[in-house]
């Protein structure tokens, strides 16, 4: 936000302008320290002094090297008294030790400038910092001071040679259904205006990020031919208040002028936020001000005109209901992940222009990476591509898509020396990981473990749906949950103390149950109802009483404890098999699962128990 990050750089300029004075001023006037008269000819006589200044019977001096007074403080100024009864020959003494005497004042007045400097210095400095932060915040807002104030920075797509059509989308076949009716009506506004048919003028795209929101938006231009005006609502969030709406207001007059023609608000959600949970974490006049001003836009012309507004989100929940509202973002389009077919067909789509091995097999990629959306997708072949170009292979091979898979859902390797005694725990951990994704009915199927550490973990095991799943059992969460407690686990079990390596397992395990009990309604104490999602904001408001707060974390609680409980038994009536699996990774470092099953001779889990039949046989198994 740009007005806390002002004020932060205010005060760091105070703060560095007080710092600053005070280190000027004491360098230039250190402290004169007062000796007695004994350690002055101490001084004198160790060639310490360079020269003194006398007054009457004041004396005024400067030395090598710092002297200390009676007190600690030191420096090369000093002063001292020569008592009146003294006879000494001090003027000899002196002499002898080459002091020069007379010399300059050491007190004498600084320099004019340097005065000047030191005392003003600091405040142009301030001052300095000061233009240069107004300046900074006005051209954020418009381009500099005597720049076009709120002009729209929206791009315009070329409308006669539209790069991206519905041919580059793949995998969200109902979707593009959805937005061909907004393509037709582009095309041909006028048959539209006759029938006095009714198009949204707004469509809003819901999905996760790298789902091809915006790729859509563009390819609904491209299909049309139609010019695109694409702004991304977080572009606002840092403007200074004002330009935003005067922003958007510039967006909807242009695309109005070359109607038909298509507005894009990507990213919707960083101002559309609910107003009312804006309101709680202080409020932001920019985002308000920016919000109302596409309301009001939205509700001041006619879908007839030929704009439609396109717009993206991440998150539909926390939109502001006034955005939603009829006339407005009306029509809602949910992009959903990619199933296996729509995997492939994606896959194909960016492994158009690279030459691929005869034994690559999409389909069988897709398979194995569920969960995977369209960015990462094309992040994977280019993964691979790289790879077979490092390699100096002619085409990309299966092995280079395996490699690219395993570095995009474990993380690249990274080269740490660990010691044998760590290596032996980390081994310890993730085997009763993976042990327990064997041995706990309905658990995903273990595909990988590996004690070569990569990205931020140590250890990786990788668990892998059999297929892509949209509703979970009660079953596979507790197995997920046993699962993420399995390493934690297995060191209690084997060295009777943990470590901090099983945070991030804490961290999961924290979440899932939690959702268990408040959203899921899979704790009998909480009952069966949603307090909604709890996402971590700060201040999100809480929908329920004191009481059910505590009853909530109690049961979650329970939950954890009891799926620890319940990983430390298995473990330990498998011990022989959490070692031996253990001894197998310090081995060789990696294990597949034909490897893990092979050490630990456990046969592999009947399927998932996403469904309601697949749940019920794993019950009849386990009594
Ligand atoms: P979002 O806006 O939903 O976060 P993007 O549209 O920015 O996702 O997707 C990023 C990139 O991923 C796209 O440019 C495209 O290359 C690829 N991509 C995503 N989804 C698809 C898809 N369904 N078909 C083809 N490519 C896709
Ligand atoms: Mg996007
Ligand atoms: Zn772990």
């Amino acid at each position: 936000m740009r007005s806390a990050r002002f004020w932060i750089i205010l005060a760091v300029l105070f703060a560095a302008n007080i710092l600053i004075s005070n280190i000027l001023t004491s360098a230039v006037q250190s402290p004169t320290v007062t000796i007695s008269y004994n350690s002055f000819l101490d001084q004198v006589t160790a060639d310490n002094v360079t020269s003194i200044t006398s007054t009457g019977e004041a004396i005024t001096g400067v030395t090598k090297k710092a002297v200390k007074d009676s007190s600690g403080t030191s420096s090369t100024k000093f002063q001292t008294q020569r008592p009146a009864f003294a006879n000494d020959d001090l003027m000899k003494l002196l002499q002898e030790h080459n002091v020069v005497i007379n010399a300059k004042d050491p007190n004498a007045s600084t320099p004019l400038w340097e005065t000047l400097l030191f005392s003003f210095g600091p405040t142009i400095l301030l001052v300095l910092g000061f233009l240069y932060l107004s300046r900074r915040a006005a051209s954020a807002g418009a381009g500099g001071i005597l720049g076009s104030f709120g002009q729209s920075r929206a791009r315009l797509y070329d409308a006669e040679k539209p790069s991206v059509t519905f041919a580059d989308v793949a995998g969200i076949d109902e979707v593009k259904a959805d937005l061909q009716e907004v393509v037709d009506f582009l095309r041909e506004p006028q048959k539209y205006q006759r029938l006095g048919g009714t198009v949204p003028k707004g469509v809003l795209l819901i999905g996760a990020p790298g789902t091809g929101k915006t790729l859509l938006a563009r390819a609904v231009a491209g299909e049309a031919k139609v010019p695109f005006f694409s702004i991304a609502a977080s572009e606002f969030v840092e403007a200074i208040v004002g330009v935003g709406a005067s922003r958007v207001r510039d967006l909807f007059a242009k695309a109005r002028a070359a109607a038909p023609a298509i507005i894009f608000i990507d990213e919707l959600d960083a101002i559309g936020r609910s107003r009312a949970a804006a309101l709680r974490v202080g409020g932001n006049d920019e985002q308000e001000q920016t919000l109302n001003q596409i309301l009001t836009e939205m509700d001041g012309f006619d879908s007839r005109e030929g704009v439609i507004v396109l717009a993206a989100t991440n998150r539909a929940d926390v939109l502001d209901p006034a955005l939603l509202r009829p006339g407005r973002f009306d029509r809602r389009v949910t992009v959903q992940s990619p199933d296996r077919r729509g995997r492939a067909a994606i896959l194909k789509i960016h492994s158009r222009h690279v030459p691929l091995a005869p034994d690559v097999d999409l389909d069988q990629i897709a398979a194995q990476t569920p969960g995977l959306v369209g960015a990462d997708l094309r992040n994977l072949v280019n993964e691979a591509a790289l790879g077979a170009a490092r390699k100096g292979e002619a085409a990309v091979t299966m092995a280079d898509f395996a490699e690219a898979i395993e570095r995009t859902l474990l993380g690249t390797e990274r080269k740490i020396l660990l010691s044998d005694q760590d290596r032996e725990r980390i081994a310890y951990h993730e085997s009763g990981h993976a042990l327990l994704g064997l041995l706990v009915p309905g658990a995903d199927p273990v595909k990988k473990v590996t004690i070569i550490p990569r990205g931020q973990a140590l250890g990786v095991t990788l668990q892998s749906p059999i297929d892509d799943r949209f509703n979970y059992g009660e079953d596979y969460l507790r197995a997920r949950l046993v699962g993420a407690l399995g390493g934690r686990a297995a060191e209690k079990i084997v060295y009777g103390v943990v470590t901090t390596g099983a945070e991030n397992d804490l961290m999961q395990v924290t979440r899932i149950a939690q959702q268990m009990v408040v959203r899921w309604g899979m704790s009998p104490k909480v009952g069966p109802l949603n307090y909604g999602d709890n996402d971590g904001t700060a201040f999100q408001q809480r929908q329920y009483s004191e009481a059910t707060a505590q009853l909530i974390d109690e049961e979650v609680r329970r939950i954890s404890e009891e799926c620890l409980a319940d990983a430390e038994k298995l473990l330990q009536s498998h011990r022989a098999q959490l070692d031996a699996l253990a001894r197998a990774l310090l081995k060789s470092d990696s294990l597949d699962e034909a490897e893990i099953l092979e050490v630990t001779g456990v046969k592999p889990q009947p399927g998932p128990s996403g469904t309601l039949a697949a749940q019920e046989a794993v019950r009849a198994a386990r009594s």
